[in-house]
């Protein structure tokens, strides 16, 4: 690859809310231990709406930056220094990497590392690659694996982690599989759903949206559920779990405070609540003491991924059984990002494929 730094490429630049502008900006070029990738599939998420919807995050970007970070591509050109990737090879890269030296780091938990550092501008026909990402959260596409499906590493990568967090052995085994509640069918809802019933559990989905609820049920829900907006559900969602009596398990995947409490009202005694949607700053929710003591009722917060859980989300969607395109409402070049992350808001698709060519 000849060298790119006098070029430019056209990228996707958050300027503020509800602000993108279609820039030419300069094409990077690897540094020591970099790579610069060319993206073949960035999609879109409801952390990308986040952000376009409030103009940033406190953690991840500040405006004006390129966005997006769900992506896969092909290396295009390898700094000083980098023998594991060569230009041509089909990579995956994770939107963090962890230090690997402090408390959390050491302790396998690296999605609460202290220094994560953040990735972010795959709506873009180039993305350099840190070091640090090269090192620890870049990987190789298998042979057959679209780089529209392994874009979706990420999300499902966060959603094994997620599982992970359910601690299904407690409840059941391969013989007798574990009810689980999701609430919300929003695309995390739906791999939540997707990744639970694949592996054989018994998993009720409740959303508003009738649609959504379709596509739960092709992923494999065993019942689909709808709900009204705004919280309060959980007596008539628990309806559905067998003998009425709550489900082990119940996760949220709306970040919605009200639905929070839903989850929590929807376990039977001894169960676990997974609150893996994220709430806004400020935001809380009342706790019924009564219940969650004599219940001994499990409530995890659940943030983000692991680099073992990216490793896992991969393998699975080399699996073609896994049906993850379902996800995959639509593609579109960079320079209609905006109009996908509004059909987004608009509940008319679920993720859309950002690229730069026919895949
Ligand atoms: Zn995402
Ligand atoms: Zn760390």
């Amino acid at each position: 690859m000849s060298d790119t730094a006098s070029r430019t490429m056209q990228g996707a630049v958050l300027t503020g809310p509800k602000s993108i502008e279609i820039r030419e900006v300069p094409v990077p070029n690897p540094g020591p231990g970099e790579i610069l990738v060319r993206i073949r599939a960035a999609t879109t998420c409801g952390t990308d709406v986040k952000v376009y919807l409030r103009g940033g995050h406190p953690r991840m970007l500040k405006v004006p930056t390129l966005f997006g970070h769900e992506m896969a591509g092909e290396v295009a050109s390898a700094g000083e220094g980098v023998s594991q990737y060569k230009p041509g090879d089909a990579v995956v890269v994770a939107n963090s990497a962890p230090c690997l030296a402090c408390e959390n780091c050491r302790l396998g938990r690296e999605n609460l590392c202290e220094d994560l550092h953040y990735l972010n501008g795959a709506f873009a026909e180039y993305l350099l690659v840190p070091a640090r990402f090269v090192e620890r959260n870049t990987h190789t596409i298998p042979q057959g694996l679209s780089f529209a499906r392994a874009a979706i590493t990420e999300p499902l990568a966060c959603v094994l982690h997620g599982i992970e967090a359910c601690e299904l052995a407690q409840f059941g085994d391969e013989e007798s599989p574990v009810e689980v509640i999701i609430y919300g069918a929003g695309p995390i809802g739906l791999l939540f759903v997707a990744a639970l019933a694949f592996a054989g559990h018994h998993v009720i989905v409740a959303d508003p949206n009738p649609a959504r609820l379709e596509t739960a049920t092709a992923l494999g829900a065993a019942k689909s559920i709808e709900i009204a907006r705004g919280g309060g559900q959980s007596d008539f969602v628990r309806k559905a779990t067998a003998g009425g009596k709550g489900a082990w398990i119940a996760v949220d995947a709306t970040g919605v405070p009200e639905v929070w409490a839903d989850a929590i009202g929807s376990i039977r005694p001894g169960g676990l609540v997974n609150l893996f949607g994220g709430c806004a700053p400020g935001t809380t929710v009342a706790l019924d003491t009564h219940l969650v003591h004599y219940s001994e009722m499990s409530i995890k917060g659940v943030y983000h991924h692991r680099p073992a859980t990216v490793k896992q989300a991969l393998k699975l969607l080399s699996n073609p059984a896994f049906q993850a395109d379902l996800l995959l409402s639509g593609t579109c070049p960079v320079s209609a990002v905006q109009e996908a992350l509004e059909s987004m808001i608009a509940k008319k698709s679920l993720k859309i494929v950002i690229n730069n060519d026919d895949l």
